[in-house]
């Protein structure tokens, strides 16, 4: 089967693609910890879509944080004769609407207009969803003589990944022979892979003074004075502190924000007895996350402030994917194929699905391209851009799955 063939058959799928994704967004799949009943439904709607497939397997993980809620997975697999599977990871979750008075059309009843799809979860992640099945189908009646073809489903990526994407990966289900292409970033034109990503550090820190009336400062200590110059002190001192720069990522050096900040009273003649503020810390994998922690625990407790510094959310990120691989080097391949310049590759902020493999000692490549109305209202998926990430992975797929 040649490769032209391929690519004109994703080409002529345009309007079969739309209401292949336009049956999933109709679903919804909002995770329980967003006030959702999880991704169950949609799930069972995608398993009558895996005729042809080897090896179906799907995992319902029990969410032990909201009694009695499953959270699927599903492992879909057409066996090649070489070790390894290529893999394409989607994740079947959205988050919430948000304001339902922004949508100009429902977000759960889908709209096709002008060969976009409109609804929740259209690009994030319906697309990696659409095209990687789409391309998949092109080669199931084929003999693969090469890797395997491996499509995983999975939940729970918007909150934690606990149950899905991580507990797969815990239990075995992927091996250092396989090639992970998780799409779920990505530029409008496609040509950045990202194959590494910051550490993520949020931190909230909450100056304490004592509340009086607005006239009388002398009597109390006024908390937000104490604290602004905690806020810009820190913010100056981070960057000095960790000023190294890795030109792979974009932007080149770790950010350290305050973004933050609590309301200190509600009116304007009190002294604020307390202040609390927020920093967003994108650290280099080159630093020690809580090293980050602990510069910053030191710096404020020698500001003489009564103040306290706490974690909110901690990521470590794994080790940047290998740009020096065969399989790299067929992904770069198939990207140039279909949109004629040879990808670079990037670092970002974080996080995907991609980095669970990384923690654990594989390499993952987070590619996809258009984008950028995810997680907000009228998100859309023009469909051309999901033939054109069909294209891609059926590419690769013809240059390691079939010989
Ligand atoms: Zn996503």
């Amino acid at each position: 089967m040649d490769l032209p063939n391929v690519h004109r058959r994703l080409e002529e799928s345009k309007d079969a693609m739309a209401s292949f994704l336009m049956g999933i967004l109709r679903i919804p799949a909002i995770g329980p910890a967003n006030g959702g009943d999880g991704e169950m439904a949609r799930a069972d709607h995608l398993m009558g879509f895996l005729d042809g497939f080897d090896d179906v397997r799907r995992f319902d993980v029990l969410d032990k944080a909201h009694d009695g809620v499953l959270r699927p997975n599903i492992l879909a697999r057409k066996t090649g004769r070489k070790p390894g599977t290529v893999w394409i990871v989607s994740h079947t979750d959205t988050v919430t609407p948000g304001d339902l008075s922004e949508w100009r059309t429902p977000p759960f009843e889908p709209t096709y207009r002008d060969g976009t799809v409109y609804g929740l979860g259209a690009e994030d992640n319906g697309q990696a969803i659409v095209s990687s099945f789409f391309a998949a189908k092109q080669f199931l009646s084929e003999e693969l003589n090469g890797m395997s073809l491996g499509l995983a489903l999975v939940a729970d990526e918007e909150t934690t990944s606990a149950m899905g994407i991580q507990w797969l990966i815990e239990r075995g289900h992927f091996s250092e022979d396989d090639l992970i292409i998780v799409p779920d970033w990505g530029t409008t034109d496609g040509t950045l892979v990202e194959v590494a990503e910051k550490h993520l550090l949020w931190v909230k820190i909450t100056v304490r003074g004592k509340q009086t009336h607005g006239s009388t400062p002398h009597r109390g200590l006024n908390a937000f004075a104490a604290g602004a110059p905690i806020v810009d002190g820190l913010h100056r001192a981070l960057k000095e502190r960790y000023p190294g720069t890795d030109d792979m990522f974009v932007p080149p050096a770790s950010t350290f924000e305050p973004t933050r900040a609590l309301e200190t009273v509600g009116n304007v003649n009190t002294i604020p007895g307390t202040f609390t503020f927020w920093m967003d810390c994108r650290i280099l994998p080159c630093y020690d996350a809580r090293q980050v922690l602990g510069f910053i625990k030191e710096w404020v407790a020698a500001t003489g402030a009564d103040a306290e510094v706490a974690v909110e959310q901690r990521t470590v990120s794994g080790k940047p994917s290998s740009v020096d691989t065969d399989h790299y080097r067929a992904l770069e391949s198939a990207v140039e194929d279909v949109i004629g310049e040879r990808p670079k590759a990037v670092g970002i902020g974080g996080g995907t699905c991609a980095n669970f493999f990384r923690l654990a000692g594989m390499d993952a490549y987070v590619w996809q391209s258009g984008g950028g109305t995810l997680h907000q209202p009228n998100e859309c998926l023009p469909m051309d851009i999901a033939v054109r990430d069909a294209k891609v992975f059926a590419s690769l797929f013809h240059k390691l799955c079939l010989s």
